[in-house]
């Protein structure tokens, strides 16, 4: 068999390979337990189908792929070991974007390389993308620079807001719903029409900018009326636009393995977005339109709500009550990322089982900043898998629970989801805390979360307060209880 068919029947197969591999990996992304596995298997599958399309394109200028893959290696491997647990939505922020621009950059690079330069060169006669590329890569190509350059600069966006380099808060511009349906018609229709009509080489660069620059100025209006709090969201909706944009990206460069792989992002991405939506009982729109958080952040405006009958306890008094609890059930929330308690709440809990007490954890699917975020750093401190227990099921054990030690959690934990109609909250699925026999709070003040509102949790009969620093609290406790 000659090379170049040999290299034809084997570079479906690779793509098949990579595909299937890439569905593999994602399912072993479903569990704590084989999501190290699942992501070591879909960037083997990434390999798999980087080798296919080295072979496919034939002609390659190696020192170029090699001076990419030594140079992006090594940024890759600089940023992923540097980077702290705390911000790793930032860095997803800015790999979404990174994978928004790839497929606005490869789309338009089609058509710099099969129409602008080539006519320009007088190498070929004026003719419309359509009539050059054909009608469905000429529609995709302009939807991969659309959507790409949305995700690039919304990511921008949600990566400064994160990082504090933004103010977090929404800020909503007066008219903003309908610059952004103006921003987004003009991109369109002009997209349509640089891909439709006979245009000079000159003309058609002009109108990409043009389209370039207002989907760019369309993903900046539509990420900053959303409060820095909400940027998970934000982000997982943008890893799914990164998705769609590459799958587009499949369509014009007619690569199965970009198609399938883009596929997967875009609907995975969007599965996650609703999750996320579902278990703070918020819908989508709500959380793009809605400007949550524009009075109101975690940061500020606790001493709005009035509080009576709340006790404050030293880590003294805590240990003491720990020192009979048979079962005992760690709450963590962003307080714990904050004040990266994890270690310390794994000493205590060895601590707590040493003397024969029993220890879970009990995770709510938003607890934190980040969908994962209190998996992730448990895990980080060594907290066995099967400790780790869902929302649905820790709560019925509340009631055989002698103690609850809610670290820097507050929404998660919050009574008015179930008791009051009128709260922002109500009907988010909550942590039944209250229900265990007593409950240790540990935050630094009466503050509120996320939501910005009243815990009467903090009132609670058999809550104990426990004003100070999450890690610091935990410590004192750790130590009063091995004084015991
Ligand atoms: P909250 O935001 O409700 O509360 C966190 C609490 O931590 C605050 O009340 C704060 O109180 C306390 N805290 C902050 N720093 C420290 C510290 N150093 N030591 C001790 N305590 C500290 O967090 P939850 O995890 O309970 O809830 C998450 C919220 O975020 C929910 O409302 C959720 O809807 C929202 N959200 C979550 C997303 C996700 O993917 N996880 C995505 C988008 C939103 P104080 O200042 O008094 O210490």
């Amino acid at each position: 068999m000659e090379d170049g068919n040999l290299i034809s029947s084997i570079v479906p197969i690779l793509y098949l390979l990579s595909a299937v591999l890439f569905i593999v990996g994602l399912k072993g992304l479903t569990r704590v337990r084989s999501a190290r596995r699942g992501n070591a298997i879909a960037a083997f599958a990434m390999l798999i189908a980087v080798i296919g399309t080295l072979l496919e394109m034939g002609t390659i200028h190696w020192t170029w792929i090699l001076a990419g893959l030594v140079i992006g290696s090594l940024v890759g491997a600089v940023v992923a070991l540097k980077v702290e647990m705390t911000s790793m939505p930032e860095m997803v922020a800015l790999l979404n974007g990174s994978g928004g621009a790839a497929s606005a950059l490869v789309a338009l690079s089609q058509l710099w390389g099969k129409i602008i330069e080539p006519q320009t060169a007088g190498a070929q006669a004026a003719g419309s993308v359509r009539s050059v590329l054909g009608a469905a890569p000429a529609v995709t190509t302009v939807l991969a620079i659309l959507i790409g350059t949305v995700t690039l600069s919304g990511s921008v966006i949600a990566y400064m807001k994160l990082s504090g380099k933004l103010k977090g808060q929404p800020i909503l511009l007066p008219g903003r719903h309908l610059i952004n349906v103006l921003l987004l018609g003009a991109s369109l229709v002009l997209g349509i029409w640089a891909v439709t009509q006979v245009l000079e080489a000159g003309s058609l660069q002009s109108l990409l900018l043009v389209v370039v620059a207002a989907s760019l100025l369309l993903g900046v209006m539509l990420v900053i009326p959303i409060g820095g709090a909400d940027m998970p969201v934000v982000i997982s909706l943008l890893n799914s636009y990164s998705g769609l944009a590459a799958s587009m990206t499949g369509f014009v460069l007619n690569n199965n393995v970009l198609i399938i792989s883009g596929a997967l992002v875009g609907a995975s991405g969007l599965i996650l977005t609703q999750i996320m939506c579902v278990a703070m009982n918020r819908t989508l729109a709500n959380v793009l339109f809605g400007g949550f958080g524009a009075e109101e952040t975690s940061s500020g405006g606790g001493g709005k709500h009035e509080y009576a009958n709340v006790r404050s306890f030293s880590s003294e008094e805590a240990a003491l009550v720990l020192e009979s609890a048979e079962s005992v059930v760690f709450v963590p929330g962003y307080g714990l990322a904050v004040a990266q308690a994890q270690h310390t709440v794994r000493e205590l809990a060895a601590e707590l089982e040493k003397r024969g007490a029993q220890v879970t954890y009990g995770i709510h699917p938003v607890a934190g900043r980040m969908p994962g975020h209190m998996n992730v750093l448990l895990a980080e401190a060594d907290v066995p898998y099967e400790q780790l227990l869902e929302m649905d099921t820790i709560n019925p054990e509340f009631r055989n629970t002698d103690v609850v030690i809610v670290v820097g959690a507050n929404d998660v934990v919050n009574p008015a989801a179930e008791r009051e109609q009128s709260s922002p909250i109500y009907g988010m699925p909550v942590l039944e805390v209250w229900n265990a026999g007593t409950v240790i709070m540990i935050k630094r003040s009466l503050s509120p979360g996320f939501a910005g509102i009243k815990n009467a949790l903090f009132e609670a009969d058999n809550t104990m307060m426990l004003f100070e620093d999450a890690k610091k609290a935990v410590q004192g406790i750790l130590t009063e209880v091995k004084d015991l």
